[in-house]
Parts: structure tokens; C-alpha cells; sequence
């Protein structure tokens, strides 16, 4: 019996799920109830008066037997009531009045009380309570003082005793209490650091899951959209054939649509979103989204007009990859929710000073409008307002939700106005950095219109240039070598780091596309190898990581790696043929037809920036920073040199070939 009440008391003393003050209090009536019994046997040596010694064998009885009940019954915090009421009540004022008052030990338990109650009662309750021990205390001084006879006296040398006997068990009562209550804070601070470690070690293996999904997705979508547009560029494909790649290519980006917002969805819910500051150039991020929109405008036969305030910062400093996101989401409900009329998109910027310039983007289209009783809901995940008229379009209602939850990571706001059936406008105002100053002026935009089932062009030739593919994805190789066929280059691949680094001392390459995860060297490594390669002739060579790895935090792991360039899986031939001709040298290069008539206006705001094209040789490269000339993108002619020992490009020998 005693044995499991020790037992349990001890369990529930440690038990961290039980309120800290109850556990405390548990502590609290051990010591106690040590101190009482041994008060109880030196009253009964020094003959005390009969009243402090049943008051003492009270205590002894009844303390632990309410809190064994109590607790057995899980009503703690009445235990600690019951027992701090009677103290305050019966105890103290016996232990005054039976024990000699001022001239005896009970008036040390009043100090002892006043730090019990102030330890083990907590909320309204413990004002009361300290209140009424300061009346009692006063009371008892008051009576002892005007109404001497009420008190029961002590002998000298009993009091001197008594006295002694109460100082030496208060003091040891209160230090003990101190001693274990500070214990009990430090066991209860490691076991939230633990927690908090354990959190972090949930939080990383969440964000590993949710990277590494998104990896094992995006390298088969890779293949099938890969694959699926070989089949769309083939002249001898039936109407048929094409029909079925058609649907084949518009359910599998729609399918990547989905997993990345479901992906973004619950890395938000798991609050492992972060936002990731890159420098970018505000030109490109709007030509990119805006050809994207253009064409599926066109499709629905709607106008697009752009207009970008021409005193934006070139460079900005932000979430390029999440501003995207945020209106390409905007700019597909918009062509998603109107039927005929326009889509109107407007950039612009504010409160511009040296470092930060307030960003506003405004979407409006003359849709179906949402309903004024809707919008409250509209930002809720997986809520899609007038499902009626909806039912025949597709969406999942989580678009707007990570719109929002986007904004609000990047300090900034979203609003809507919209009027039912005539139109809605989406504002984003958001907090950038300038990098750049230098206004973007007047921002031409082209669109690159894609030819409807013409013969497959690509935008260049360069039969003399050489590509080199390393990927551990043996169909992704197949797919992203065929993808290059067009431009007549000399592909070859490879299927791990080592083998790149044997191609690489052999053959000189224009351009390196690699991928990031791969077993035993991982693409970041192969870069560093190739990078200080001896005997290697790829120590310049542009290096492009073609990865399945999306998400800004990736992109600034690979800048920083010194990769030159960045491509997502799934890629299509036209982002990789782009992006190979940004890194072919000019003389290679045979620009295709294709590339020039595909410009075509878009409300008379057409063309990439206008800026004069600075060309430098690479003599002169030494007056230039890498850095200056990486983030300007400036072209650099190689210094080549003819001997009779071969070609050298940079002082690199070249390949007789
Ligand atoms: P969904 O995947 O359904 O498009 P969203 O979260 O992007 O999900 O949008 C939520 C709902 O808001 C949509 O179902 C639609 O009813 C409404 N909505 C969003 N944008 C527009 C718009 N431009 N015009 C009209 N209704 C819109």
C-alpha cells in the first residue's frame, strides 16, 4: 500500500504531461510531511501542549491520505485546495495559539505558508488565499498582542527549543523546496530542448520527403513529356497520334501543376516554406511569365495587354521562383475564369529608395467575376466558389490558398475586387530588394508563338558544337538527346560523374548539362572535379544543372556552386535549346528562321530589353570581375590562337575534331 502510493507519487512527480504546479505540489507534501513527523517527535519529547500535538498527528494523517485519494482520482489541483484552505484555517492558527505564540515555533510555519501557497496555487485563487494568510498573520499578532491569555505558553527553555527545532525545519524545508523545484526546471528545459530537437529532426525529414517526391516525380514526367513531344514534332504522326499527344502533353503539365501544389500545400501546413532571396532581373521574369499566359490567352481567343511601369529596378532581390508562382497562378485563373473579352496585367513600383522598392501587381480580367457573399472564402485551401458554374473547369481550389500563404511569408498582401459576371482584379503588393537602380524603361516583350503543327524547327543549328549530357537517368538521357537532335550539335552522354570526368580530359565541350542527384558523385561534385580538372579541357565550359530539383532554395544552392545556369525537369527542347544558345559561342551558332518570325507583338509591347549588347574578348576578360560579367550576362569571344601544335581556346588545347 505505502510502496504504491511512493510509487505513484514518484510517477506523477515525473510525469510531464501533469501540470507543473501540481507536480511541484506533489514534491512540496513529501517534504513536509518529513518535517512534520519529525516536529511531532520533538513535541513529544520536549511534552508540548496536547493541542499542537493532535494538530501535528492531523496533519501527518490527513495530508497524505487527501492527496493519495485525489490523486488515485486524478483531482490534484482539489487536493492542493483542500490542504492549502486547511493549512491557512486550522493549521497555522493551532500551531499559533496551542504552541506559544510569538514565543514559540508555530510562527516560522507562517513563513513556510506563505511561500507554500505562493508555489502551489496558481490563477485568482492564489490572490485570495495570500490575502487571507497576511489578515490571519495579522490577527493572530493582534490577539497575541491585546488578548494574551488566549495563547497557551511555553516554559523558557521548551520555547528557546521549539524555537530552534522550527527554524532548523523551516529553513531545511524551504532550501529543499528550492533545491528540488529548481531540479525539476532543468529536467523539464532538457526535455524541451529534446522536443525542440526533435521537432527540427521531423521538420528536415519532412523537407527531405517533400524534395525527394518532388525529385521522383518530376524524372518520369520528365520522360513522358519528353518523349510525348518527340511524338508531337513527328510529320509522320496521324491526326490521331496527335490528337492522343496533345491530351497526353495538356494532363501531363496539368498533372505537374497539381504535385506541386499539393507538394507546396503541405510544405506549407508543415511550415517548412521558406522563402529564398535571389537577385533577378524583373525583364526576364515578366517576358518568361508572359509568354506563357500569351499563348494560353490566345488559345481562348482573349486579348492580353501588358503594362509595366517603365521606373521599375532592373534588379530586384527577392523569391524570384515564388513571385513567379504567385502570378502565374493569378494569370491562370484569370484565362481560366473568362470566356471572352481580356486579361490586362500591370507592373508596377513604389516608395523606391536606394536598397527596397514596393512592388504592385495587379491581374484583371473580364470574367465571371466572383460573387461578394464568396469572397471571405476565396483564400481558403481546397475551396472552389460558385461550383456550379465551375464544375466544368478544372482546379483544386488550393491555387489561391498558396497565393496567399506565399504573400504572407513575403510580408506582403493580396486583395481582390471583383464584380459578378463583369470581371475581377487580383492586387499583389509585395517588398522587394534593389539590386540594380537602373530603371527597366520601356520593356518590349516578345512572344514566341509556337508554330501549330508545322514541321518541327529548332531555334538553331550548330553542327560544330558539342554538347556533353551526364544523367543517371539512362530514358531522361534518351529523351533529352533526342530533344537536341534538330540542332544537328554532337550530343554525347554519360551516365555518372566518373564517366563525365573521363569525356572531359579527352574532348572539349560547348556546353555541360548535368544533373544534380546522382549516386556516388553527385553533379555538385562532378562541377568542382571538372572545375580543376589537370589535363582538362572543360575547366571554362558553361556548366547548366538540369535538375529534377525544383524550389528558389535549390536555385541558390546551385549559384552558389557555380553552376551557370538552371533548368527544372520536366524540360522541353525549346528551355533547352534556349538555354544552350545562351552558351554556344556566337561563331557556332546558325540562328534559325524560326526564332525570327516567332517574335510577334503583343499590344505593341514586343521584344526582349532593348539594351546595347556589350561584347568583350576574353584578352580583356582580366579587367572585368567574373562576378561583373556573370551577373550582366556579358558574352565573352574566347581568345583563340592557331600554332602548329593545334587550336587553343583560353590557352585551353582544343579538340582536332
Ligand atoms: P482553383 O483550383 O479552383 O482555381 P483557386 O484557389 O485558384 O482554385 O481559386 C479558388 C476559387 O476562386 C475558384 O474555384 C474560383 O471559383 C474563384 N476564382 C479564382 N480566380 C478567379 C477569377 N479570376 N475569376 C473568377 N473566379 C475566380
Amino acid at each position: 500500500m505505502i510502496k504504491s502510493f511512493v510509487n505513484r507519487v514518484i510517477a506523477s512527480v515525473k510525469d510531464p504531461e501533469r501540470d507543473f504546479s501540481e507536480r511541484i505540489f506533489l514534491i512540496y507534501s513529501i517534504i513536509s510531511e518529513i518535517a512534520v513527523i519529525i516536529a511531532l517527535v520533538a513535541d513529544i519529547i520536549l511534552k508540548e501542549n496536547i493541542g499542537e500535538i493532535i494538530t501535528l498527528i492531523l496533519i501527518i494523517t490527513l495530508v497524505p491520505t487527501i492527496t493519495f485519494v485525489c490523486l488515485f482520482r486524478e483531482k490534484v489541483g482539489f487536493a492542493i485546495r483542500l490542504i492549502v484552505i486547511s493549512l491557512v484555517f486550522a493549521v497555522l492558527p493551532s500551531l499559533f495559539f496551542f504552541g506559544g505564540g510569538l514565543e514559540g515555533g508555530g510562527i516560522f510555519w507562517f513563513i513556510f505558508a506563505f511561500m507554500y501557497v505562493g508555489l502551489v496555487i496558481s490563477g485568482a485563487l492564489k490572490t485570495v488565499v495570500l490575502v487571507f494568510l497576511f489578515l490571519l498573520t495579522l490577527a493572530c499578532y493582534l490577539t497575541a498582542y491585546f488578548h494574551p491569555e488566549f495563547i497557551v505558553g511555553h516554559s523558557r527553555a521548551v520555547y528557546f527549543v521549539d524555537s530552534f527545532v522550527s527554524v532548523i525545519l523551516v529553513g531545511a524545508v524551504c532550501y529543499i523546496m528550492t533545491w528540488s523545484q529548481n531540479r525539476l526546471f532543468m529536467d523539464e528545459n532538457a526535455r524541451a530542448r529534446k522536443e525542440a530537437e526533435r521537432a527540427e529532426e521531423l521538420t528536415l525529414a519532412q523537407n527531405r520527403f517533400f524534395s525527394s517526391m518532388s525529385h521522383e516525380i518530376r524524372t518520369p514526367i520528365n520522360s513522358i513529356l519528353g518523349l510525348n513531344e518527340l511524338t508531337l514534332r513527328n510529320m509522320d504522326a496521324t491526326d490521331d497520334i496527335v490528337k492522343n499527344s496533345t491530351g497526353i502533353q495538356g494532363a501531363g503539365k496539368l498533372l505537374l501543376a497539381l504535385i506541386n501544389d499539393i507538394l507546396d500545400f503541405s510544405k506549407m501546413e508543415a511550415g517548412s516554406m521558406d522563402i529564398v532571396p535571389v537577385d533577378y532581373h524583373v525583364g526576364d521574369l515578366i517576358s518568361e511569365i508572359v509568354n506563357m499566359i500569351w499563348l494560353k490567352a490566345n488559345d481562348k481567343g482573349l486579348k492580353f495587354n501588358v503594362s509595366i511601369d517603365p521606373k521599375v529596378p532592373s534588379v530586384l532581390y527577392g523569391d524570384e521562383v515564388r513571385l513567379k508562382q504567385i502570378m502565374i497562378n493569378l494569370l491562370n485563373n484569370a484565362v481560366k475564369y473568362t470566356q471572352e473579352g481580356s486579361i490586362d496585367l500591370y507592373v508596377e513600383s513604389d516608395e523606391t529608395n536606394d536598397k527596397t522598392t514596393v512592388l504592385s501587381i495587379s491581374i484583371s480580367d473580364t470574367g465571371m467575376g466572383i460573387k461578394k457573399e464568396a469572397i471571405p472564402y476565396l483564400f481558403d485551401a481546397f475551396k472552389r466558389v460558385d461550383e456550379e458554374k465551375n464544375r466544368q473547369i478544372e482546379g483544386t481550389g488550393l491555387g489561391l490558398s498558396i497565393v496567399k500563404q506565399l504573400i504572407e511569408l513575403m510580408d506582403g498582401t493580396v486583395t481582390v475586387n471583383s464584380v459578378y459576371g463583369e470581371g475581377s482584379t487580383f492586387t499583389v503588393t509585395v517588398k522587394q530588394g534593389v539590386s540594380d537602380s537602373a530603371p527597366i524603361g520601356e520593356l518590349n516583350i516578345h512572344s514566341e508563338q509556337m508554330a501549330k503543327r508545322s514541321k518541327y524547327e529548332s531555334s538553331f543549328k550548330a553542327p560544330e558544337a558539342r554538347v556533353l549530357i551526364v544523367d543517371d537517368n539512362e530514358m531522361n538521357l534518351e529523351v533529352e538527346k533526342k530533344l537536341l537532335t534538330d540542332t544537328e550539335s554532337s550530343i554525347d552522354t554519360v551516365l555518372s560523374g566518373r564517366e563525365a570526368l573521363e569525356k572531359t580530359v579527352q574532348v572539349h565541350y560547348d556546353v555541360i548539362l548535368m544533373d544534380h542527384l546522382m549516386p556516388k558523385m553527385d553533379g555538385i561534385e562532378c562541377l568542382e572535379n571538372i572545375r580543376s580538372q589537370t589535363g582538362g579541357l572543360n575547366r571554362n565550359t558553361p556548366v547548366i544543372v538540369l535538375t529534377a530539383n525544383a524550389g528558389s532554395s535549390n536555385m541558390d544552392l546551385y549559384n552558389r556552386s557555380g553552376f551557370d545556369g538552371y533548368l527544372v525537369k520536366p524540360v522541353s527542347g525549346e528551355a533547352l535549346e534556349e538555354m544552350l544558345m545562351k552558351h554556344i559561342s556566337r561563331e557556332k551558332l546558325i540562328i534559325q528562321g524560326k526564332m525570327m518570325r516567332m517574335r510577334e507583338d503583343i499590344d505593341a509591347t514586343t521584344g526582349y530589353l532593348r539594351k546595347a549588347q556589350v561584347i568583350i574578348t576574353s584578352s580583356s576578360m582580366c579587367d572585368l570581375p567574373e562576378k561583373v560579367t556573370k551577373k550582366h550576362n556579358i558574352p565573352i569571344i574566347p581568345f583563340m590562337i592557331r600554332t602548329d601544335k593545334g587550336v587553343f581556346k583560353d590557352g585551353v588545347q582544343m579538340d582536332p575534331n
